[in-house]
This record gives structure tokens, sequence and C-alpha cells, in this order.
């Protein structure tokens, strides 16, 4: 009857696959052997806040109102950026659970702080300050952890995300062994529903693509801690308990870059405010070419720390999303304010209410015709405009054109490069190596589900309609997936599920309340 979700940012078969059949993941090998494996598709576009929030939610990013790491609000100077760390509506799953009488536990949960008030424990997860921050409910839960797991972080610093700083494996690997020994603590408590996600994956594979595609590297560790934590969920399990494991979206190595917002600036659809800083760009730019070119990379980082000492790499820095380009915005009429895309695959472009829906069409064509000219590849695969992102109360006030690459590209956002498509140095710290790809990874094992079978690929929108369905909460009609019911043998959700939740014993107090002042009869019907 419970339910355990286990969630792994970023995880994808093409590095699961090769070393499950290299015997190294024998947890992961007996979900695939004894349970239900499927390809979880992600949200348009494929990046974490968006998708995690609909993982948790079953709603799209029209109803839960998370498009990205930023929301982008009108200001004096153009768009303001603000950080998003919580959806801004529509009920969690753990909030459905709670309201139910469940006991719910959710641990390191991307997009959930500041932490919610639940039936149970919440630890905030990824876009959460340090645990310098109030990160728990109860409070009081976290001095308890950090007595019992004193380096307990929620995520790396984000110098040694991008590689700027540090040696990233090791420190991913430590921060997974401190994840556990807080999985191990919370496994100890009465729970109905845990939700549990690891982070670090993704951060591996932005940065290590390639060495982790020889799987014989030190990175296989971290799959490996990835699979001790899948055990100890195994080992809790009871007969009638459902596993569900689910990543974000996936992963691809992208070895091409085509500068899409430097292709709209060629297309006259941006401006700048200074042109100085757009050609101290292309001067960066072409320094970077002239160094690939000759293989100077040794002399080029002495020569780039100096540079960044003075502040002129400021600009250059690729994990810097929510800085805005300076734009002329009185000439602005398309731009793509999140440089998410340069680590997802894909742009979101944003249109001023100048521009007509045959512009926007124009657009569209153009770059759907566009071709890597080192290939013949098509740059994009899906075009997608706003409605991708569903209907509701936070449905986005302007028009948008998103647009998703196809395997092996990225699209960059800085401006000033002077070819507009590039191939990525080997390996240059600071530049990824993988990016997000639409599809994640899913299983599902325990009571009820089919063994040893693959099934059609499920949306992150179909988890919270399954998870429900299984522990017999009625589904309520905003959700916007389907349950997953290929995956089961069987999917009869049980009477007790519903005869214990909080509604009901709300609705029974309520009848005899009625019925001893012998006003009406209400009868009570289970749903
Ligand atoms: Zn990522």
């Amino acid at each position: 009857m419970r339910v355990f979700l286990f969630g792994v940012d970023g995880l994808t078969f093409r590095v699961l696959h090769p070393l499950m059949e290299r015997g190294l993941l024998p947890n992961f090998q007996r979900l695939q052997s004894e349970g239900v494996e499927g390809i979880l598709k992600s949200t348009t576009p494929p990046v974490t806040p968006p998708a995690w929030t609909s993982i948790s939610t079953g709603l799209s990013p029209a109803r839960h109102g998370v498009y990205d790491f930023w929301t982008y609000k009108p200001g004096d100077q153009g768009p303001d950026a603000t950080i998003v760390t919580h959806r801004q509506g529509g009920k969690a799953i753990w909030n459905i659970l709670s309201e139910w009488g469940k006991r719910v536990i959710v641990a390191n949960v991307p997009m959930t702080y500041p932490p919610e008030p639940i039936n149970g424990i919440m630890l905030s997860g990824y876009m959460a300050p340090d645990m310098s921050a109030h990160v728990t409910y109860p409070a009081s839960f976290q001095e308890g952890l950090l007595e019992a797991v004193p380096e307990y972080q929620i995520d790396l610093h984000p110098a040694i995300s991008c590689g700027q700083i540090g040696d990233l494996t090791a420190e991913v690997i430590h921060m997974t062994k401190q994840r556990i020994a807080m999985q191990r603590l919370l496994l100890k408590e009465n729970w109905d529903f845990f939700f549990l996600a690891h982070m670090g994956a993704d951060r591996i594979q932005h940065m290590r693509w390639d060495e982790l595609m020889t799987f014989s590297t030190r990175e296989i560790e971290y799959y490996q801690l990835l699979d001790e934590s899948l055990g100890l969920v195994l080992a809790a399990l009871a007969p009638d308990d459902l596993l569900m494991v689910v990543s974000d979206h996936g992963f691809q190595g992208a070895r091409r870059k085509f500068y899409i917002q430097e292709y709209l600036y060629r297309g006259g659809w941006l401006r700048m405010k200074n042109e100085s800083v757009r050609q101290r760009a292309e001067i960066i730019g072409t320094i970077r070419t002239a160094i690939r070119t000759l293989k100077l990379q040794k002399l080029a980082r002495r020569v780039f720390r100096q540079l960044r000492r003075k502040g002129i790499m400021e600009m250059e820095k690729e994990h810097h999303p929510a800085r805005l380009p300076d734009l002329d915005w009185t000439k602005t009429r398309a731009w793509i304010p999140s440089s998410s895309g340069a680590l997802a695959g894909y742009a979101d472009i944003f249109f001023d209410a100048s521009v007509s829906e045959e512009e926007i069409q124009q657009l569209q064509d153009d770059l759907c015709s566009l071709r890597d000219p080192d290939n013949g590849q098509s740059l994009v695969t899906e075009a997608h405009r706003e409605d991708a992102y569903g209907q509701g109360a936070f449905a986005p006030k302007e028009r948008h054109l998103i647009v998703q690459t196809g395997e092996n590209t990225t699209l960059p956002t800085e401006l000033g490069r002077r070819l507009l498509w590039e191939t990525r140095g080997t390996n240059g710290r600071g530049v990824s190596s993988g990016v997000h790809h639409p599809e994640g990874v899913l299983y599902l094992y325990g009571a009820g589900v089919k063994h040893g079978v693959s099934i059609a690929p499920a949306h992150v929108y179909d988890v919270v309609p399954t998870l429900l369905t299984h522990m017999g909460v009625s589904l309520p009609d905003e959700l916007e997936g389907t349950v997953m019911a290929d995956a089961f043998e069987q999917l009869v959700p049980l009477p007790t599920a519903v005869q214990d939740s909080i509604v009901m014993q709300k609705l029974k107090k309520l009848t005899s309340h009625i019925t001893e002042q012998g006003k009406a009869e209400v009868s009570v019907t289970e749903h």
C-alpha cells in the first residue's frame, strides 16, 4: 500500500544500460528483470524546475507556474528576472496525501523551498539555499539531521558544478554519501509515501559525459552509490508496496553548438544597448577560436584566468542564466532571456506584442530549415508555441516559440560569436559536454506490477495519477496525465485507503452529528 518514489535528476538509459550489462548495478538490474522499464518523457522544454514540479503535481507549467530557474516580469529596463524555488500554484502529491491522513516524507526534491507544512517531514532540495537556511519541516528535523549527518549538503557550490573549482566527481560522491546517510535516518520513520531525489547524475553528466561514455572511469562509483541507495529502498519494501524510479529528463552528449541569440541578432530581432559589449564578446570569441585552432589551450587558460580576474570574463560565464543581455528594449522584438537551453538543448524565444503571427511563423520556418553545415542534420527537431505550457492560471502572457534541437547539438545564448556553428573543444573546463534529452528513465516495481517487461513511454504528468490510484486516493479533476495502467497486472485501489482519509473522517463526524440532531440522514459513499 505504501509508495516509494525514487528520483534521480537527469538519469538516462544511455548510462544505466551499459553499467547494468557489466553487472555493476545489481539493484537496477533487479528492477529491470522483476519490474517494468520505460521512458519517462519530460516537460517541454526538458529542464529541471518545470519537470520536477510536474512530476510532483501532475500539472503542466501553466498550472504550477514553474517554467525555468527564473521567472520574468516586465520592468523599467526590460524584463526583471526573479529566481524560482517553489511552485506558484497547484497541489503536490504530498499535499493531497497529507489531506488524506497519509504520512509523507519528501527529501531533497527540487523546487521545495521553503519547506511546506505536511503530515510528515520535508527536507527542501535543489534551488534551496544551503543548510544555514531553514530547509526542513518540522524545523526541529534540521537539528537532528545535522547532528546525525554533519556534512549534509543540498547541492554542490555552483562553481564546483560547472567545473571552475574543485574535483567535481569527488564532491558529487561525497555529497551522495551524505545523502544516503540522510536516507538511512529517514527510513527509520513511519511513512506511507516517501519521495527521495538525488542530484549527482545531472552534475556529472554535464561535465564528464565523454569520460562517462568510456564506462571505465571513477564516475562509475557515483552510479554504484545510486544503486546502493536503491538497494536500501528495496530492503525496506513490504510485499504490497510500490516503488517507482523516475528522472526529470534524460541526457546526451553535445559536440555542436548553434548560437541562437546571435542568429536572432543578425536577423534584426534584437538590438544591444551598447554595441561595444557585443564587440568585446566577439573579440573573446575570436581569441577562443584562434586558440582552439592553434591548440594553445594551456597558454589560453592562463590568459583567461587573468582576464577573469579583471572582470572581463563575467559575461562569459556559461552558468549565469539569470543575467539578461543588455538589450535596447525599444528595438528588441524577440529574445531568449534564459540560457538554460545551453544545458538542455532548447531555446525559449519570447516575442514582443508588436510581432505578428506571420512573422513568428516565418522565424519558426527559418529555424526549422537550418541544417548543420558539418553533417546536414536539421537544427530543430521540435517546434512548439506557448500552448505547450498548457492552460491555467499561470499561462504565459507573452507569445513564445520553443525549439528543441536534435542529438548532439545545443543552443547557447551568448552574443558576439563570429561563427554561428561551433564544435565544442574536448572537455574544456567550464564547458558542458552533456546536455539534457527529453527522454528520462522510468521503473515500476512491487505490488501488482508486471515482471520483466518494457512499457510504452509515459509522461512526467502520469506519475501522480498512477501513484494516487495505487494508494486508493481519488484523483483531483485538474490532473493532466493518465494512469500507467499497462505497467500493472492489476491496479485495484484498496478501499481501506478511503476509510483512512481525513476527508472521510470529517464526513463521518458530520454524518453522526447530523444524525444525532435528528435533522437528516447523510450516507457516506466510498469512492
Ligand atoms: Zn542539468
